[in-house]
Formats: structure tokens, sequence, C-alpha cells
């Protein structure tokens, strides 16, 4: 236990002042092992330096005594990562409603209006700022058949 404690201690040493780990430093980690996954079937040297690169620069991170920057760089990467998520998500919705609904932006506050597939215009309340907004629905048309006489 002795052992342990003193390594505790040294690793505390070496780890003052230093930034550490952040969720930043763990997707990375995390992507170079995907990287070094999908690598497996595709051997490529290229792709291997590539990844390696993130665990290289994960140390750096970690050991870096710039904490205010480090952390500064982790903010802005979870809020891309939030954004990229949301769009993902919203794009998913949408596939999945597009026969039954529509999404709109609104124009004061940039959230997202859902309205039902109704044709003709319609008014409706932004759910967030409560501004109106018009929208117009095209009947959807039913796609062409083509008829392909054999001869
Ligand atoms: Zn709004």
């Amino acid at each position: 236990m002795r052992y342990l404690a003193s390594l505790r201690a040294k690793y505390m040493k070496l780890m003052n002042g230093r930034y550490g780990m952040d969720k930043l430093n763990r997707d990375m980690l995390i992507l170079w092992l995907v990287i070094g996954f999908l690598n497996n079937f595709i051997g490529s040297k290229v792709l291997m330096l590539v990844g390696l690169l993130f665990p290289l620069l994960a140390l750096l991170r970690m050991f870096s005594t710039a904490v205010y920057k480090r952390s500064n760089e982790n903010r802005k990467y979870s809020e891309l990562k939030k954004k990229f998520v949301d769009w993902v998500k919203l794009s998913v919705r949408k596939f999945k409603e597009r026969k039954t609904h529509k999404y709109y932006k609104c124009k004061n506050c940039s959230a997202y209006i859902r309205v039902k597939r109704k044709p003709g215009e319609h008014t409706v309340d932004c759910p967030k700022c409560g501004k109106e907004i018009k929208v117009k629905i095209r009947a959807v048309k039913e796609p062409k058949v083509k008829v392909s006489s054999k001869k």
C-alpha cells in the first residue's frame, strides 16, 4: 500500500498545475481506437499515422500547463459536438416524419416548428417566442407511374 501511495504522490506531483483529462481528450482517444479498428480492414499506413496524431495530441493537452486555453478548447468542442448531435437527431426525426410533418425554422428566434402536412396556408405560433409564422404546404403529388408497353 505504501508503494501505491508513493506512486499516487508521484503522479500528483507530475500532474500538479497540468491540465489533465477532459471530454475532448477522451473522444480523441476513442477516435484513435475507432480508426485503429477500421484500419484492420483497410490496412492503410497513412490512416494509421493520422490516427496516431489523436493520442499524441491528447497527451500534449493532458500535460499542458495552459489550463485556461485547454479548458476553452474543451468548451468549444463540447458546443460543436452538441450542435452536431442535435442536427443529426433533427435530421433523423425529419426523415422519419417526412410524410406527416414539415419543419420550419422561426426567423425570430431560430427555433424549429413542427407543422402537420395539411395542404394549404396556415398560421402557426412559434412555441418559443410566440411569433406568428405563415406556412404554405403544397399537396403532395402522387408520383407519376410510367406505363411502358412491351411489344
Ligand atoms: Zn420563435
